[in-house]
C-alpha cells in the first residue's frame, strides 16, 4: 500500500493569508501546508480521504486523474470543499459515478452544501452534475470499497462525530478530541497511525501536541504520522528533532510504504 500525504494543514492552510509568523514566512518547503488529504493505492485501487478546498491543486500536482473510492471523515469544509472540482474526476473515467463512503452525519452536510451537485432527493438540477453513489457507512461496521475492506470507526471532534478509517494497517484519524476507548481498542501494535495534532496549545475541538502523543504511547502503534498541523505548532524541523523517532510529522508531499 501507498500513502501519499496530498496535504497535512490546518483549515486555513500555511502559510494562512495575511499571516507573517516565522512557519508562514519560512523557506522550508516542509512548512507549506495545504488542507489535509491523503491518496492511497492498495491492491489496486486508488482512494482518497477527503476531497478538501486544495483536491484540484492536489490532484494536478500528483497526477491523479482517477480515484476508485472517496472516504470522508467530517463535513468541515477543509474536508469537503473540493467536492465540486470531483466532477472533473467523473469525466476522467467516462462518467462512471462517483464511489463516495461516509457517515449519516457528513452525508447530510454534503447534501446540505451541495445541493446543486448532489441533492438528497436524487433530482438534479445542474446538467454538470456528476453521477454518484453515496454508501452510508456505520461506525464499527467494516465496509468494502472496489478491493479494500475498510473498518470506520468512532471519535469525538467536539460535539461533532468524526469518522476514522482502518485500511490494512494504515489507521486515520484526524480532526479529534476525544478518542472512545473502544475505538482506541482497535488500534494494534504493527498499525501506522495517522494522526491529526493541530498545534501546541489546548484547542477546544482538535487534540493538541500533548493529547496526541499522550494517545500514541496509550495505543502504542509502530509508527505515527502527525497531521492537519496549524501555523502555531511551530516549524516543521523543530517539530521534527523534538519527537521520538517512531513520531513523525508528516508534509506535504510525503509517501509512505506499508
Ligand atoms: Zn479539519
Ligand atoms: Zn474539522
Amino acid at each position: 500500500m501507498r500513502v501519499v500525504f496530498l496535504g497535512t494543514g490546518s483549515s486555513l492552510g500555511t502559510p494562512m493569508i495575511g499571516c507573517t509568523c516565522r512557519v508562514c514566512t519560512s523557506n522550508d518547503s516542509r512548512d507549506k501546508r495545504l488542507r489535509t488529504s491523503v491518496y492511497i493505492e492498495s491492491r489496486g485501487e486508488r482512494i482518497l480521504i477527503d476531497p478538501g478546498p486544495d483536491f484540484r491543486a492536489q490532484c494536478l500536482h500528483h497526477g491523479i486523474r482517477q480515484i476508485d473510492s472517496f472516504l470522508i471523515t467530517h463535513p468541515h469544509r477543509d474536508h469537503i470543499g473540493g467536492l465540486d472540482d470531483t466532477r472533473a474526476v467523473y469525466y476522467a473515467m467516462n462518467k462512471r459515478p462517483l464511489q463516495f463512503f461516509a457517515e449519516d452525519f457528513t452525508l447530510e452536510g454534503i447534501h446540505k452544501y451541495y445541493d446543486y451537485l448532489f441533492p438528497a432527493d436524487g433530482n438534479r438540477r445542474y446538467h454538470g452534475a456528476p453521477g454518484a453513489v453515496f454508501h452510508r457507512v456505520e461506525a464499527f461496521r467494516p465496509f468494502g470499497t472496489m478491493k479494500n475492506e475498510v473498518v470506520p470507526f468512532r471519535a469525538w471532534h467536539g460535539s461533532m462525530p468524526v469518522t476514522g478509517f482502518r485500511i490494512g494497517r494504515l489507521v486515520y484519524l484526524t480532526d479529534v478530541k476525544e478518542v472512545p476507548a473502544e475505538t482506541a481498542e482497535l488500534i494494534r501494535p504493527d498499525d501506522v497511525l495517522v494522526l491529526g495534532a493541530l498545534q501546541r496549545e489546548l484547542h477546544a475541538i482538535h487534540f493538541n501536541l500533548d493529547e496526541a502523543l499522550d494517545f500514541v504511547e496509550k495505543v502504542n502503534p509502530a509508527r505515527t504520522y502527525l497531521t492537519h498541523i496549524g501555523h502555531r505548532m511551530g516549524k516543521h524541523a523543530d517539530l521534527e528533532a523534538q519527537l521520538p523517532e517512531n513520531i513523525r510529522p508528516a508534509y506535504d508531499g510525503l509517501v509512505i510504504e506499508i
